[in-house]
């Protein structure tokens, strides 16, 4: 598990890419160029690690594009301290970011196998969630819920009802919404029953699967 000059130089130039791409955020910047993005890949894809794209990882999963992940994180307006929650934890590479930006994070992976090797490798790097839960993301995480911010990194059929239930006052939901494609969709809990709806564009995940437990 090294962590090179070479590599944090390919991590500024990939910074430099998302900036060029519309991205703003100097807290989510900052993360993206910190977190060794080539130790959550395998190793055959090592040497990619630093473009700005997707990449298969373990159970036919991918890790997201850094530019999904910058895109989605900044949509968090995370402030130290909030109880985030994410659904689909994959490789972890998104929770890292999250705990980079001060987020108490917990996260949900329904894939057994990535579950166990997320668990055990983010420790390894420092990374320590609040909690990282085998389960499905379809019912959102109940026992801990109210949560300021909830991001789905797989691609919704629909919008899961308890996902937008759990969201605190001024909670922000980001959900990549659709079947072969996916409108990234913010919604913002202005009441208990009232929700702010906002389309952010088209982009392509791997799909939220139901009825895998
Ligand atoms: N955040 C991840 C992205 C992984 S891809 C990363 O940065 O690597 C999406 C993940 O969602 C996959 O790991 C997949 O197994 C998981 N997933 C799919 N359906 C799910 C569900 N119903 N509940 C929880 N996780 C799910």
């Amino acid at each position: 598990m090294k962590d090179t000059f070479k590599h944090q130089g390919m991590r500024q130039k990939l910074v430099d890419t998302l900036v060029k791409k519309g991205i703003k955020d100097k807290k989510v910047l900052a993360a993206i160029g910190k977190i060794p993005r080539h130790l959550f890949m395998d190793s055959g894809f090592i040497d990619h690690a630093y473009q700005d794209k997707a990449f298969p990882i373990a159970a036919d999963q991918t890790i997201s594009q850094p530019y999904t992940v910058a895109f989605q994180s900044e949509l968090m307006e995370v402030n130290l301290g909030d109880k985030v929650l994410e659904i689909g934890t994959g490789s972890g590479y998104q929770t890292a970011v999250l705990l980079e930006l001060g987020a108490k994070v917990f996260s949900v992976e329904r894939q057994k196998e990535l579950f166990k090797k997320t668990s055990k490798f983010l420790p390894k790097l420092g990374y320590r969630a609040k909690k990282l839960i085998f389960g499905d993301g379809y019912k959102g995480l109940l026992e801990e819920a109210p949560f300021k911010s909830i991001i789905v990194t797989a691609g919704a059929p629909f919008v899961p009802k308890p996902l937008l239930a759990q969201l605190d006052i001024g909670g922000r939901l980001i959900i990549p919404v659709g079947d072969a494609t996916q409108i990234m969709t913010l919604f913002i809990r202005k009441g208990p029953k009232e929700f702010e709806k906002h389309e952010l564009g088209e982009f392509r995940f791997v799909p939220l699967l139901e009825d895998k437990n």
